[in-house]
């Protein structure tokens, strides 16, 4: 892989963002080629929601979309897949070697099947993606394109960059390329009514070095803060982990929300660091975002600010999370938020 040229270097203020176009020069010649691998995630047999939004960005790509599943049951999540409007094809792997996603095995596996003709592979900017992938761009020689916002032809590209300060629109002349993309900016493709055809992948030999030990899940009955139509995110502002959970908890249940943090929150141990949003946490658009108790650093914003509506508690009116917010109340949150909540519950 040879380095990027930048061809194009253009810092356009447009509000709050701003444009970057960076064509990628590749090593390797352009040429067309037929079909868009997707990598979906499953767990136990189940496919996961994610597939949906990555077959919405593989059919932008304009070629047939290959879904493709490993792990322990994998074939029942490939018959989930093929119900998928927009797949036409679903390849899997059934061993339980790949049932964890490491990269170490994983990405081999998906370089062994991504045959001749598959000009993309796309998967979502997950933990998942952001483990396998670029160890799979090493594997085929070609550079990854990572978070991808929008897809503007098979190799244009948009996506944010300096903390999402600025989009870059960068093409790829690779022969496969690699995105991981956004969930949040792609729809669901609807899934019901597809009837793709269901074939069995090659097995790798490489088994990678790497053996899973356990796992500590985070249960939670609220919904998943990653795809939850309502986010309420508490931060410092809640002083400690017993008033996060006494203030945070009933307001969430009282929206039907998911809950999230910012960093200082998780850094202080109010909240659990899966709950983290922003630069370095997760990125959220949900219908509604209610912040309380954050003042709105740009690392938080980052993670938060495609929100459709975003409403907001502090008691301080010159907070930067009002610069952002649609909807600002001014206000001790100690005493605001459970009147809200009283208010939300009846
Ligand atoms: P503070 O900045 O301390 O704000 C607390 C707010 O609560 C204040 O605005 C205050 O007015 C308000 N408040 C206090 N008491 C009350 C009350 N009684 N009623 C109402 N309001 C009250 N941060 C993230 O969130 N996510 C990230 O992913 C992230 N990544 C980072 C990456 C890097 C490389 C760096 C350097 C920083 C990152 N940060 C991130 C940290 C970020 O810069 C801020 O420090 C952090 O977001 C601040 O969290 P906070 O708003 O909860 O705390």
């Amino acid at each position: 892989m040879n380095t990027s040229t930048l061809l194009r270097h253009a810092l356009r203020a447009s509000g709050r963002q701003a444009t970057i176009s960076r064509p990628y020069v590749g090593t390797q010649s352009s040429r067309r080629l037929a079909s868009t691998l997707a990598l979906f995630e499953q767990r136990d047999g189940k496919l996961q929601p994610s597939a949906q939004n990555v077959v919405t960005a593989a059919k932008k790509l304009g070629n047939p979309v290959v879904g493709f599943v490993a792990g322990k049951a994998a074939k029942e999540a490939a018959e989930q897949a093929a119900k998928i409007e927009g797949v036409d094809k679903v390849v899997y792997v059934a061993n339980e070697a790949y049932e964890k996603g490491l990269p170490e095995s994983y990405a081999p596996l998906v370089a062994e099947n991504a045959a001749d003709d598959v000009s993309h592979i796309v998967s979502m900017h997950s933990a998942f993606g952001k483990n396998v992938m670029p160890r799979l761009a090493a594997i085929l020689d070609v550079q990854q394109v990572s978070d991808v916002i929008s897809i503007e032809s098979a190799d244009t590209f948009v996506r944010p960059i300096y903390a999402g300060n600025a989009i870059a629109t960068v093409q790829s002349s690779d022969p496969k390329k690699l995105l991981t993309i956004r969930g949040t900016a792609f729809g669901n493709a609807p899934a019901g009514s597809g009837a793709a055809e269901i074939v069995e992948g090659k097995d790798s030999k490489h088994q990678g070095s790497v053996e899973w030990v356990e796992e500590n899940l985070a249960v939670s009955d609220r919904p998943d803060l990653d795809t939850a139509s309502k986010v309420v995110s508490g931060g410092r502002g809640l002083k400690d982990k017993e008033n996060f959970e006494k203030i945070m908890i009933p307001l969430a249940d009282s929206m039907g929300a998911a809950i999230g943090a910012s960093r200082a929150a998780v850094d202080s141990g109010f909240a659990d660091n899966s709950l983290q949003v922003g630069q370095t946490g997760k990125v959220v658009a949900p219908e509604l975002y209610l912040s309380v108790g954050i003042s709105g650093a740009i690392q938080h914003l980052a993670g938060m600010k495609d929100s459709k509506v975003i409403a907001a508690i502090n008691k301080d009116p010159d907070a930067p999370i009002f610069q952002v917010a649609d909807v600002g109340l001014v206000a001790d949150l100690f005493k605001a938020v459970p009147e809200l909540t009283e208010k939300l519950k009846k």
